[in-house]
């Protein structure tokens, strides 16, 4: 094993899945939903493997999803984009992550980021030799610090690589906090990639609103999704970027020796998932949202202080009131002690102690799933 990979260890992700799969509790780790996305979506990517689509398509994906993902990002969010080269699909979004990175980062650039991270950031900044400038978010709210934020671009930042909405801690930027990084990212002339693959997934009619779209951006910005998220297909794996031709180019030239190319017959499936009307995606979020109130109640009823999230399909506790102090520690014994599978989100901090009592809990599940784990729960009490 290299040195480069054995340092970094086996994703939590796996680690805590194996563990649910092991010790038959309630998976509430790793995030994927336990019912798959519509039947429609499905017979297209059926269909699509019975005409033929099984074979290398274009590198930078079919011409039909590429069209769809310009429709959808003209549709939401008024962003124009050419889907012949302001386009590209990756396979997923942790390839968009990778392509980006890799593409855009040289060794030694320093590139901002928020904290507590999705995992794979650091992997791959570690993989291209760029060196991550943590923003602490911390709870209670998880609100971006803007002076933390201003004291982290130095002179050697070349990029920001920005979440929202966020995962683990479901924070959503604001419109100061949009702004805020707007201004530091013109003034320093920075890229901008932003993962926004929870995009159509807010609560308490939150928006969420893509940094592309804001004056002077638009020509820095990078912006990733997957279909991952909006239709719940996550074992798909279709990503993709968009924005400004050079940087999507870049991202693509990294793509083209990660993968070449990603999965052919989920490839119009998506696109046609893409042009759902508004109606579906609401729907989505609203069942989503009444999932985050079952979990966040049954969490402060067991006695967790809970973070109620305005975004993603995670909810945050602290589990200090239930006399504990480690989130590691109390997830590796909750299989034992409850029958549940969470992750503890100090794993994704490089400030430890931030994250040192905070557990993150998935919401993306059936009713009865999130009653089961909570009343399992309630042996902690
Ligand atoms: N970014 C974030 C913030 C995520 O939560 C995820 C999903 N785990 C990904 C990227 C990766 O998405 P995909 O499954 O499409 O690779
Ligand atoms: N995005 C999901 C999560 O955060 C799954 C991540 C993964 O398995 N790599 O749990």
């Amino acid at each position: 094993t290299s040195a480069r990979v054995a340092d970094l260890g086996t994703t939590i992700f796996a680690e805590m899945s194996a563990l649910a799969v092991r010790t038959g509790a309630v998976n509430l780790g790793q995030g994927f939903p336990d019912t798959d996305g519509p039947d429609d979506v499905i017979e297209v990517a059926v269909q699509a493997l019975r005409n033929g689509a099984n074979q290398y398509p274009p590198g930078i994906g079919v011409p039909v999803l590429r069209e769809a993902i310009a429709a959808h990002q003209q549709r939401w969010y008024g962003l124009v984009l050419d889907p012949a080269t302001e386009v590209a699909v990756t396979t997923g979004a942790t390839e968009a992550i990778a392509g980006a990175i890799l593409g855009l980062v040289d060794p030694g650039d320093e590139v901002v980021v928020l904290e507590p991270y999705y995992d794979s950031y650091v992997a791959v900044l570690e993989f291209a030799g760029g060196i991550r400038r943590p923003v602490t978010l911390r709870a209670p709210d998880f609100r971006l610090d803007l002076d933390a934020l201003r004291a982290a671009v130095g002179p050697r930042t070349t990029a920001m690589l920005i979440n929202s909405p966020h995962n683990p801690t479901g924070m959503v930027l604001n419109a100061e906090e949009r702004e805020a990084i707007r201004d530091l990212a013109v003034e320093h002339d920075l890229v901008v990639i932003t993962d926004e693959v929870y995009e159509h997934l807010t609560f308490d009619g939150v928006a969420h609103v893509p940094l592309a779209t804001l004056p002077g951006m638009r020509e820095r910005t990078l912006t990733i999704s997957s279909g991952g998220k909006s239709f719940s297909f996550t074992g798909w794996k279709v990503g993709w970027v968009s924005g400004p031709e050079p940087l999507v180019r870049a991202t693509v030239g990294a793509k083209q020796f990660l993968t070449y190319t990603s999965g052919a017959p989920f490839q119009p499936a998506i696109a046609h998932a893409l042009g759902h009307d508004s109606a579906y995606f609401e729907g989505n979020a609203l069942t989503l949202q009444a999932r985050r109130d079952q979990l966040c109640a049954g969490l402060e009823d067991v006695g967790f202080t809970t973070y109620v999230p305005q975004g993603t399909y995670f909810a945050t506790t602290d589990i200090r009131p239930l006399g504990h102090a480690d989130g590691v520690a109390f997830c590796l014994s909750l299989p034992e002690d409850a029958g549940v599978v969470a992750i503890p989100t100090q794993v994704f901090y490089d400030d430890v102690d931030a994250g040192r009592p905070l557990v993150r809990w998935a919401f993306c599940k059936q009713e009865g799933v999130i009653d089961e784990a909570l009343r399992r729960l309630q042996a902690l009490r």
